[in-house]
C-alpha cells in the first residue's frame, strides 16, 4: 500500500507548512504587495497597505479602551471590510475574537456574550436592537457600531463615522473614549503573540444543542489558511482573486476564503450575502479565481437561470466542504466554469479543513479525499482501536490545524480530544490508498426496523432523479420502526406540480434496498438553511414528527 501522499497533485508538501501569528502574516504581505487591492467591497476597494494601516488603528483603539490581550471581542457583521479590520485589529491588540452569527436571535447572543465573557462587541447597526434586548445581562463594556454603508470616505473612518456623532446617534457605550486617536492611525503598543494563543473561539454545535466555543490558535488557523493554499498547486500568490461569499462568522468562510486569500496577498471580494445573483455578477466583473463555496451554493449556481451564458470562465480551483457534495452537481458546475472543484471535509474543531481530493489528480467517487498536509487520520472502533481500511468507525484527526479544546469546557474538552486525536464523531472509512468517505454523522445515521440507513446514500439517489433540485434525508419517529426514512426535495421550476411522491418512490425503489426507501416524501419551495448553508435537518425532522 503506497502512502497517501503518493496520491497527492505534484508540487503540494506532504508537511504542513510553517504558521506565523496572524498579523505578523498581514504584515507580510501588506510589505510585500502593499499596493495590491485587498478588499473590494460594493465597488469600493482597499489595498494591502491601508488595510494594515486600519487594522493597525483598530488595535489602537482597543488598547485606548482598555482592551487587554486574552481579552474577547465579539464580531456580529457579514462579511465586510469592518469584519477584517474588526478580526486582525484584535488580534494584533492581543485580543480574542469570537465569532457571531447575525442571524442570531437575542436568546443565542446572550448565551454567545456571556459564555465567552465578551468585553467588546463589533456590530452592525441593524443589528443594535437585537444586542439592546440582552445588553444589561453581558459583560460587555464597549460597543463599536458601523453600518454597512457607514465606512465613507473610504477607508478612513471605517468604524467610527463622524456623522453619525454629529447626528448625536453615538452610541452610549462609546463615548468617554478616545476615538480621535484611533482616527489619526499610528501604531498600537505591540503585543508579544505566541503562535499557541487562542485568536478565535469558534461556537459550534448550535444545530444539535447548546453551542461550546471551540479555542483556535494562532496556529490552528493559520496553518489551516496555509494548508489550503499548499493544496492549490498552481497558487499564485499577490495575483488571485478569493471571492469570499460564504460567511467569514463561520470558521470555514474565515479560514478557505478570508485567510486564504490576506496570507496569499490575493484580492478579496467581498458580498454581505452569500446570494447567487451577486455570486454570478461578481465573478463576472472581478474575475474571480478561487470560489470557496457549500454544496448548496453549488447547485443554487447550477440552477441559475440563463448561466450557460455567463462568463465564468475565469474560476480555476474551488473547493466545497461543510456538507457532501453531490458528484453530478460538482460535474455540472466544472462544464459551466471549467474550473475544478473538489469535495473536501472538514469541521470547526479542525479550523476546520482536514481533507480534500486532489484539484489535478484522482478523485474518488463519494470520497472527501487524502489527509491534508500535516493531518494524520485514522478510522477507529468503539473502544478507540484503528480499523482496517475498508471498515466503518469513527475517524479521528491530530494536527496542526486542531483546535486547543472548548472554552471552559474540560469535560467536553476531554471527550473529543484524546491522546492529542480529535475524535470527529463522524462515521467514516478508508480505502488502500488512503482515500476518506465520509458514512455520515453518528448522529444522524437512521435506524429503522433494525437497518442502518446513512441519509447521505438515499440523498446521493435522490439527486440522480432530473426532477430533484435539493434533496435532505432525515429519520423519523415510527412506532414500527423505531425511525423511519423522510425525503425532504425542491424540484426544479420545470418539474413542479408534475412529478409526484409516488414517483420519486418508485425510483429510489429501483435504487435502493426497500428499508431505505423514503416512506415519508415532502415536497418543498426550500430547505431550512444554516448560515453557512447547511441545511438543517432537525428543523425539517420536526416538521413530520416529534423530535428525535
Ligand atoms: P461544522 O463544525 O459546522 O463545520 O460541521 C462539521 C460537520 O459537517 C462534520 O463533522 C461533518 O459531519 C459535516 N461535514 C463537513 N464536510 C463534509 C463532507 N464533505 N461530507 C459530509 N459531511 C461533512
Amino acid at each position: 500500500m503506497k502512502p497517501w501522499y503518493a496520491h497527492y497533485d505534484p508540487g503540494v508538501p506532504q508537511e504542513a507548512p510553517r504558521p506565523k501569528p496572524l498579523p505578523q502574516a498581514l504584515e507580510e504581505t501588506a510589505t510585500r504587495f502593499p499596493n495590491r487591492v485587498a478588499l473590494e467591497f460594493l465597488g469600493r476597494s482597499l489595498t494591502y497597505k491601508e488595510l494594515w494601516r486600519e487594522v493597525q488603528a483598530f488595535a489602537k483603539g482597543l488598547q485606548a479602551a482598555g482592551v487587554k490581550p486574552g481579552e474577547r471581542v465579539a464580531l456580529m457583521l457579514p462579511n465586510t471590510p469592518q469584519f477584517v479590520i474588526a478580526f486582525y485589529g484584535t488580534l494584533l491588540a492581543g485580543g480574542v475574537g469570537v465569532n457571531v452569527n447575525p442571524m442570531y436571535t437575542p436568546r443565542e447572543l446572550r448565551h454567545q456574550l456571556l459564555d465567552a465573557g465578551a468585553k467588546v462587541l463589533v456590530i452592525l447597526d441593524q443589528l443594535l436592537p437585537r444586542y439592546q434586548e440582552v445588553k444589561g445581562e453581558s459583560a460587555v463594556a464597549l460597543v463599536v457600531r458601523t453600518g454597512i454603508q457607514d465606512y465613507l470616505p473610504f477607508p478612513k473612518n471605517l468604524l467610527y463615522p463622524w456623522a453619525l456623532k454629529r447626528k448625536g446617534q453615538w452610541p452610549r457605550e462609546m463615548e468617554g473614549l478616545p476615538w480621535r486617536s484611533f482616527l489619526k492611525g499610528g501604531k498600537p503598543e505591540p503585543v508579544p503573540l505566541d503562535l499557541d494563543d487562542v485568536a478565535l473561539l469558534q461556537y459550534t454545535g448550535g444545530t444539535t444543542g447548546l453551542a461550546k466555543g471551540a479555542m483556535l490558535t494562532h496556529k490552528n488557523l493559520a496553518s489551516n489558511a496555509l494548508q489550503v493554499r499548499a493544496w492549490i498547486p498552481d497558487f499564485r500568490e499577490g495575483e488571485e482573486v478569493v471571492l469570499g461569499a460564504i460567511p467569514f462568522f463561520h470558521v470555514y468562510g474565515m479560514t478557505v476564503a478570508m485567510n486564504l486569500a490576506l496570507l496569499g496577498g490575493a484580492k478579496l471580494v467581498l458580498l454581505p450575502r452569500p446570494e447567487i445573483k451577486a455570486i454570478v455578477e461578481a465573478i463576472e466583473k472581478h474575475r474571480v479565481t478561487l470560489f470557496p463555496g457549500v454544496p448548496t451554493l453549488y447547485v443554487a449556481f447550477n440552477n441559475f437561470p440563463g448561466i450557460e451564458g455567463r462568463n465564468l470562465k475565469s474560476v480555476r480551483a474551488c473547493i466545497s466542504g461543510s456538507a457532501p457534495l453531490p458528484l453530478e452537481v460538482a460535474e455540472r458546475f466544472e462544464k459551466l466554469t471549467g474550473a475544478k472543484l473538489v469535495e473536501g471535509y472538514g469541521l470547526t474543531e479542525a479550523s476546520p479543513v482536514t481533507h480534500c481530493n486532489p484539484l489535478y489528480g484522482e478523485r474518488r467517487l463519494g470520497s472527501v479525499g487524502l489527509p491534508f498536509p500535516g493531518v494524520e487520520a485514522k478510522v477507529v472502533d468503539e473502544e478507540g482501536k484503528e480499523l482496517p481500511p475498508g471498515e466503518v468507525g469513527e475517524l479521528a484527526i491530530k494536527g496542526p490545524n486542531v483546535m486547543k479544546g472548548y472554552w471552559n469546557r474540560p469535560e467536553e474538552t476531554q471527550k473529543a480530544l484524546r491522546d492529542g486525536w480529535l475524535f470527529t464523531g463522524d462515521l467514516a472509512k478508508m480505502d488502500q490508498d488512503g482515500y476518506f468517505y465520509i458514512v455520515d454523522r453518528k448522529k444522524d445515521m437512521i435506524i429503522a426496523g433494525g437497518y442502518n440507513i446513512y441519509p447521505r446514500e438515499v440523498e446521493e439517489v435522490l439527486y440522480q432523479h432530473p426532477a430533484v433540485q435539493e434533496a435532505a434525508v432525515v429519520g423519523v419517529p415510527d412506532p414500527y420502526r423505531g425511525e423511519t426514512v423522510a425525503a425532504f426535495l425542491v424540484l426544479k421550476p420545470e418539474y413542479r406540480g408534475k412529478v409526484t411522491e409516488k414517483d420519486i418512490e418508485a425510483f429510489c425503489r429501483q435504487n435502493l434496498a426497500a428499508y431505505k426507501v423514503p416512506r415519508i416524501v415532502v415536497f418543498k419551495e426550500s430547505l431550512p438553511k444554516s448560515g453557512v448553508g447547511k441545511i438543517l435537518k432537525r428543523e425539517l425532522a420536526k416538521e413530520v414528527g416529534p423530535r428525535r
